[in-house]
């Protein structure tokens, strides 16, 4: 990861490697080596040291010698593989070097099979195919991390979507039921909607909408999520917590939002919300479900709505 004078990009942090070997020559002999190819070198003496390691620090790169005692190379590889998160590199570096003991060594997890003593300009071009491999894994974890963020996340207003929701209630009941907790949500539908885009237009409607949640976001605690469930209703689901203490929110959060004005073009528009909120008094039973809960918060908004819009209803299940 050296940069040469001509080279205009930004200096990259060295690449981390662990370089696992119980001959203490062997290893300030790599480990030199590796420093002059610009990488930044940890040691270990055995297996469990470098399990240590590697459980407290992040190392794209393993160097593995296979005997050493207390945990073998061997040993190591099973042991990263069975419990690994970020992807390690692993090269065993051996003096064995019969077949046999090549498919053994790559079975056991290592990307790479290299016989001692070590040729420098192979160990380099070796490292370079890991780092290549490593950069790949990376990006792919990457990618796949933000499409799973997307996949659970509505576009407009960045909260959760309703399949989320419909995923994740059910776990939560279930989590509250089998721990005899507590649990609450809340629904909420703003009020006369479609005369807001009516008037100033569906992308003052989007708008809204945004602001709404947004509203909703810094009104709650952070071990509760919201989703929207609709298109302009939401749901607040609040981990162990009564009803009347949701209700609460809930009450907080209904006068926030009609106190607080969305501007357009200058001018306040005031926006309020009709809301629904149900839960257990007691523990949530073992046979409580999320259509039981959704249909009492529904009938709570409602409620609202047919009592004159800007309130809340409470809809307890027991
Ligand atoms: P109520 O007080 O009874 O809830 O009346 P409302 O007008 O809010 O309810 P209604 O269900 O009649 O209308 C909801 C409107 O929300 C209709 C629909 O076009 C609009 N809507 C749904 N999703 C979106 C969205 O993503 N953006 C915008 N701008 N409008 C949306
Ligand atoms: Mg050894
Ligand atoms: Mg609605
Ligand atoms: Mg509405």
């Amino acid at each position: 990861m050296s940069a040469t004078p001509s080279d205009n990009s930004p200096p990259q942090p060295a690449w981390r490697i662990l370089l696992v070997d119980d001959e203490p020559t062997q290893r300030l002999i790599v480990a030199r080596l590796l420093k002059r190819g610009g990488y930044e070198v940890e040691m270990a003496a055995n297996g469990r040291e470098a399990l240590a390691k590697l459980e407290q620090g992040d190392y794209p790169l393993m160097i593995t010698d296979w005997e050493m005692p207390e945990m073998d190379g061997v040993a190591l590889c099973q042991a990263l593989r069975s419990k690994e998160q970020g992807y390690t590199y692993i090269i065993l570096l051996t003096s064995r070097d019969a077949i046999e003991h090549l498919v053994a060594g790559l079975q056991s997890g290592a990307d790479d099979y290299l016989i001692k003593p070590v040729v420098e300009p192979e160990l380099i071009a070796r490292l370079n195919t890991g780092r290549r491999i490593v950069t790949l894994e990376r990006s792919l974890r990457a990618a796949n991390e933000e499409n799973r963020r997307l996949s659970v996340t509505d576009p407009l207003t960045g909260v959760y979507n309703r399949r989320y929701l419909m995923e994740q209630l059910p776990r939560e009941i279930d989590r509250a039921a089998r721990y005899g907790r507590q649990l609450a949500t809340i629904m909420c539908d703003v009020d006369h909607f479609k005369k807001i885009n009516d008037t100033h237009g569906h992308l003052t409607g989007d708008e809204v909408l945004k602001w709404f949640a947004q509203a909703l976001r810094i009104g709650v605690r952070a071990t509760d999520w919201i989703a929207r469930y609709g298109g302009e209703e939401f749901v607040i689901v609040m981990p162990e917590t009564h009803v009347d203490n949701a209700a609460m929110a809930a009450e907080h959060l209904r006068q926030h939002i009609a106190e607080q004005p969305f501007m357009v073009g200058g001018q306040e528009l005031r926006v309020s919300a009709s809301f629904g909120v149900s839960g257990w008094r007691d523990k949530v039973p073992l046979d409580a479900t999320l259509d039981s809960l959704m249909a009492q918060c529904d009938s709570g908004v409602y409620a609202s709505k047919a009592a004159g819009r800007n309130r809340i209803t409470i809809e307890s299940l027991d």
